[in-house]
C-alpha cells in the first residue's frame, strides 16, 4: 500500500473515530441526567442551542479555545479529552488490523473500547456505573468476540468455556474483595464491570486485564497521594483502571501470553 493511501485511512479513521467520541460523551452526561438521547445539544450554563460548528470534535473546542460560543464558559475538559481518545482508538485498531485485513476484529476492538469510555467518564466524573448499559455490552461484546473466535476455527465448547470461565472468575475475584473489606477496596459497580470485562475478554484474557488494572490503578493512586491531590484512604474511582487493563489485554495480551507459556515451558 501506497503511503498517501495509508494515511488517508488512517486520518478517516481518526474522524470517524472522533464523532463516536462525541456521541459517547452525549450518552454518558444523557444517562446520568436520566434524559434521553435524542434532542439537539445545549450548552449546560446558558441552554442555548448548539449550531453544527460548535459539535465538531476536537476543533470547535480548540477554535472556541474551550469556552462555549455564546456565553463564554470554559467546556468540560471530558468533551476533548473523549473525542481526542476516541480518535486514537480507532487510529490503533485500524492500524492494527491493516496488514490482516480483519475488519470485524478492528471493529470489535473499537466499539468495545469506545463504549467503555462511557464508564471512564461516568465513574470519574460522577462516581456512577449504570447497570443497564453496562450488562448491555456485556452481552452485545461477548457474543461478538464469540462469533469472531469461532470464525478463526476455535472449537465452540473451548469458545464459551474460555467466557463463562473470564466472566465466573472476574466476578468472584472482585466480590470476594467487596466482602472482605466491607465495601472499602471495591464498589458493587467494579464488581459488575469486572463482570462484563470477564464476560467479554474470556479466560485468560481477563487475568491480564486485571493484573494491568492493578498496574495502572496503584501507579495513579501513588501519584495522586505523593502529589497531595487524594488522602490516604480516600476512595477512588476503580473504572477507569479496570478498561485500561482491558484496553492494555486486547493490545497486548497475546503477546504476554506466548511469554508466558514460553517462559513456563
Ligand atoms: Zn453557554
Amino acid at each position: 500500500m501506497q503511503f498517501f493511501e495509508i494515511f488517508s485511512i488512517l486520518i478517516s479513521a481518526a474522524v470517524v473515530g472522533s464523532f463516536f467520541g462525541s456521541f459517547i460523551n452525549v450518552v454518558a452526561i444523557r444517562t446520568h441526567e436520566n434524559s434521553g438521547i435524542t434532542g439537539r445539544s445545549k450548552c449546560p450554563n446558558c441552554k442555548s442551542k448548539l449550531h453544527p460548528r460548535h459539535l465538531v470534535p476536537v476543533l470547535s473546542w480548540l477554535i472556541q479555545r474551550g469556552k462555549c460560543a455564546m456565553c463564554g464558559k470554559p467546556i468540560h475538559i471530558q468533551y476533548p479529552v473523549i473525542e481526542l481518545t476516541a480518535a486514537i482508538l480507532a487510529v490503533v485498531a485500524v492500524t492494527r488490523h491493516l496488514p490482516d485485513g480483519e475488519w470485524l476484529w478492528a471493529g470489535f476492538e473499537f466499539f468495545f473500547m469506545v463504549g467503555l469510555l462511557v464508564f471512564v467518564v461516568m465513574d470519574l466524573r460522577w462516581m456512577e456505573l449504570p447497570l443497564e448499559l453496562m450488562v448491555g455490552t456485556g452481552i452485545v461484546f461477548s457474543l461478538w468476540h464469540m462469533v469472531l473466535q469461532s470464525s478463526t476455527g476455535m472449537p465452540s465448547l473451548q469458545v464459551l468455556w474460555s467466557h463463562a470461565v473470564g466472566f465466573a472468575l472476574a466476578t468472584m475475584f472482585f466480590l470476594f474483595q467487596y466482602i472482605v473489606s466491607a465495601k472499602r477496596w471495591v464498589g458493587a459497580g467494579d464488581i459488575w464491570l469486572a463482570a462484563v470485562l470477564g464476560a467479554v475478554l474470556g479466560w485468560p484474557l481477563v487475568g491480564i486485564a486485571v493484573y494491568f488494572a492493578y498496574i495502572f490503578g496503584g501507579s495513579a493512586a501513588l501519584i495522586l497521594l505523593f502529589t497531595r491531590k487524594i488522602k490516604a484512604g480516600a476512595r477512588i474511582p476503580f473504572a477507569p483502571a479496570l478498561i485500561t487493563g482491558a484496553f492494555a489485554a486486547i493490545w497486548w495480551g497475546p503477546s504476554v501470553l506466548a511469554w508466558i507459556s514460553h517462559a513456563v515451558s
